[in-house]
């Protein structure tokens, strides 16, 4: 038996069936197929006269890394994972400094899952296996946790950092990630939030205030973690920043009240690693050490860096696939993924033409370090400033490289 084949199932809004119910329809629904295909999608409009399905489920999603083709439903395990996806979007915590009336974006808060995020972890393509790892490890520490593990006989801790120069996903995939973490580990914690705290305003200017901020700030974490059964995910994005506020005051430039903050700051999110349901993400721009000691000694700690060119093309790939289906690029053509085109020696046939004209451009931007965020501009720029009318997937790529080069000139 090769691993589990995770099936994550999206319960409609509406729907008042149980999750066990809903495991078991879709189940005897599976039953009909030979093979599944990780990465695959079902949705509700391709249930046809399965009128229970129509009515429950939104739609059903294959995942896993596991397996890169296609699996004998009779070779594999299935692991369901059943949830509705919120749709109330973030809710931001303001806070007003008291000297100055002026109001200041604190938290945002998501109910996870999450309508806003669904599709975010597809949609971010690395070369390695950063995703998973990631996830893996993830899920290691929530085990340990979950057993009682002595973390100072085994040295383990849920701190995330992920660090690398800006625009290549690093935001994305902790936001990802914590979505992924509330659909799986839903039986284990049947509630999930994610809380991005805005450590880069709190101190990009001057608060009065700032340390009660912060005290008000953990006193709301602190009510949401005190819940076991609730995931609680907490982002600090540009962690650097505090490390750049606490030099600037050491050295005289900031007020001293400021550095009592972000050392409160700090603390405080060290003494979240004791709860068990709390899992701190932090990101950072900057690549050396950090000088903040609680995220230096993080274990899962990983670089991402811009995309490769195969990833690059997996990016491109996808927007073009997007364009094509909204109409924007007609007519349907089809662009093969990388293993196939390697597989054929990067033979040029008819039917590969396009997709070797694309493979041309992932190169080009991959070598010119295009960021993922540059990436899925391109598609943007290309449309609106090298193309008029209706263009055909041969025009459209020809349209990518040119606003690939003109990114470059401006850019230099
Ligand atoms: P960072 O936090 O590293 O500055 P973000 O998470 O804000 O980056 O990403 C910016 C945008 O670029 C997002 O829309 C994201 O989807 C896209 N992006 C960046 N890297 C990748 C990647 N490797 N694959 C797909 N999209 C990417």
């Amino acid at each position: 038996m090769s691993a589990p084949l995770h099936v994550e199932v999206i319960q409609k809004r509406q729907s008042r069936a149980s999750k066990e119910y809903i495991k078991e329809i879709v189940h005897s629904y599976l039953t009909n197929f030979v093979s599944l295909t990780p990465g695959a999608s079902i949705g509700s409009h391709e249930f046809e006269d399965n009128v229970e399905l129509k009515e429950n489920v939104q739609c059903i999603t294959f995942c896993d890394v596991e397996h890169e083709s296609e699996v004998a439903m009779t070779e594999c395990e299935l692991l369901y994972h059943i949830y509705t996806l919120d749709n109330y979007g973030a809710e931001t915590d303001t806070m007003t400094d008291a000297a100055s009336g002026e109001e200041l974006a604190a938290a945002d808060v998501w109910a996870l899952p999450t309508e806003e995020f669904h599709g975010l972890w597809e949609s971010l393509v690395y070369d390695s296996k950063l995703k998973e790892d990631t996830l893996r490890f993830v899920e290691t520490a929530f085990e340990f946790a979950d057993r009682g593990v002595d973390p100072n006989v085994i040295a383990w801790n849920r701190v995330v950092l992920l660090h690398g120069p800006p625009g290549t996903g690093k935001t994305s995939l902790c936001r990802a990630l914590a979505q992924k973490l509330a659909i799986r580990l839903g039986d284990r914690f049947p509630r999930a939030r994610l809380l991005e705290i805005n450590a880069h305003g709190l101190f990009s200017k001057w608060f009065s205030e700032s340390g009660k901020l912060v005290a008000k700030l953990f006193d709301r974490i602190r009510e949401i973690v005190e819940d076991r059964r609730l995931l609680a995910c907490i982002l600090v994005d540009e962690v650097e920043s505090l490390a750049h506020a606490r030099r600037a005051a050491l050295a005289g430039l900031e007020p001293s009240d400021s550095i009592r903050a972000v050392n409160a700051i700090l603390t405080q999110l060290d003494r979240l690693k004791r709860h068990p349901n709390a899992l701190v993400l932090t990101t950072s721009n900057v690549t050396g050490a950090i000088d903040v000691a609680f995220v230096d000694r993080a274990d899962i700690k990983r670089r991402v860096g811009p995309p490769s060119e195969r990833a690059a093309y997996e990016i491109l790939r996808g927007c073009c696939a997007e364009l094509m289906a909204r109409g924007v690029v007609a007519p349907r053509e089809q662009l093969f993924a990388l293993r196939v085109l390697e597989a054929a020696r990067f033979a040029d046939t008819e039917g590969s033409r396009a997709s070797l004209a694309l493979w041309a451009a992932a190169r080009a931007s991959a070598a010119a370090g295009s960021s993922g965020r540059a990436l899925r501009r391109l598609p943007f720029l290309a449309r609106a400033l090298h193309t008029r009318g209706e263009p055909s997937l041969a025009e459209f790529i020809d349209a990518l490289l040119a606003a690939l080069q003109q990114q470059l000139t401006d850019t230099r």
